[in-house]
């Protein structure tokens, strides 16, 4: 069994932790995303589990075997992973076939299984009409295609993949993220997936840790990333979310700009500056003042847009707080007019940090 844990996982570079005390367990055939900004330490972590780096703390478990730790570490050619490069690293010498089989060559495979391997690979991969081409005739996606089929023909337990996306254009980059996500529905490796494009996490991924700082900030489904977002920086980070600062009533009210919000199913500490979240579109913003004013506050409007779709709207609450309201493209309210801004106490978010 190819579980991946990571435990208390360390690397530092000088005074600086580019990883920083990350524990995460990945279980045999789950798709693991690691999703954050640049510089938050997502390739490091990636280099350690593959071998390339070692820790400066903390142990990798591959099932149950120590591959990494202070005292020890595994080569990379011994860890039965196999790692895809932000930069694809195919060999531009040499055909599709002979890329893909490279592998297989240096584990000395006979003629005739290679050929099967190979034929079955070009089939899923969808190269079979190229593979007599060399990298410079390639488009990016059919590099991209080459550089997944190298890394799958030699049947890793584990499969690891360092921003596949990033050098293809947007369409190609949507249509990718299925068939990674349909490539691991097929062949169900232990996956670790970095990322900085959170559609991209969502698509992929079974779990996806938000990484911040070299540490991991969240970890849950999509589902629970997006709806349930722990912290401030990844209700920032995974996007559209206002942040609102008051102070707490009790544990499921706060004060805020004037009036009492209730947050369902919160724990706030009473008498404490509390945060919440709340996404743009969760919003209702209203000219006049809805009849039922529960988690109503007045703002005013301070720019308003139409994007076709929606009309997007920067308000002020009376302390001065902006927030972002998108609504129906339809409902325009003039700049500088007053508004009602319902928050629907279920969509409103405490953020524990
Ligand atoms: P990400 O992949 O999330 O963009 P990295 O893992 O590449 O981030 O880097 C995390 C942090 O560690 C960054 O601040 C980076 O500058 C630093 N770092 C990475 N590799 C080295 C190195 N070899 N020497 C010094 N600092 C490094
Ligand atoms: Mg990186």
């Amino acid at each position: 069994m190819a579980s991946v844990e990571l435990r208390g996982l360390t690397k530092r570079y000088g005074a600086v932790a580019a990883v920083d005390n990350v524990s995460l367990k990945i279980d045999h055939g789950q798709l693991v995303c690691l999703l954050g900004p640049s510089g938050c330490g997502k390739t490091t972590t990636l280099r350690l589990i593959a071998g390339f780096l070692e820790p400066s703390d903390g142990e990798i478990h591959v099932g149950d075997r120590v591959v990494s730790s202070k005292a020890r570490t595994l080569p990379p050619e011994a860890r039965k992973m196999s790692m895809i490069f932000q930069s694809y690293a195919l060999w531009p010498h040499m055909t599709v076939a002979d890329n893909v089989t490279y592998g297989l060559k240096l584990r000395k495979l006979d003629r005739d299984t290679t050929a099967k391997k190979l034929a079955a690979i070009m089939a899923t991969t969808k190269l079979e009409a190229l593979a007599e081409r060399y990298p410079g005739e390639l488009s990016g996606g059919q590099q991209q295609r080459v550089a997944l089929a190298r890394a799958l023909i030699v049947e890793p337990e584990t499969l690891l993949l360092d921003e596949p996306l990033s050098n293809l254009d947007a369409n190609l980059r949507e249509e990718m993220r299925f068939e990674i996500r349909r490539l691991h529905d097929e062949y169900r490796y232990t996956t670790v997936y970095v990322t900085h494009d959170q559609s991209e996490a969502m698509t992929t991924a079974d779990l996806i840790a938000v990484m911040n700082g070299g540490r991991i900030d969240q970890l849950g489904t999509p589902e629970d990333i997006y709806d349930r977002p722990q912290s401030e920086f990844v209700a920032r980070f995974i996007g559209a979310a206002n942040i609102i600062k008051g102070r707490a009533r009790d544990a499921d009210h706060m004060d805020f700009a004037g009036a009492t919000l209730r947050v369902s199913g919160a724990t706030l500490a009473g008498g404490e500056t509390v945060a919440i979240a709340i996404r743009q579109h969760d919003i209702e913003l209203s000219a006049q003042a809805p009849p039922d004013a529960g988690n109503t506050i007045k703002a005013t409007v301070t720019r308003q847009v139409f994007l076709g779709a929606t009309r997007d709207y920067l308000v002020a609450a009376a302390d001065g707080t902006s927030l972002r309201v998108v609504t129906a493209p339809t409902n325009l309210v003039a700049e500088g007019s007053e508004v009602w801004l319902t928050l629907p106490a279920e969509r409103c978010r405490a953020l524990a940090r």
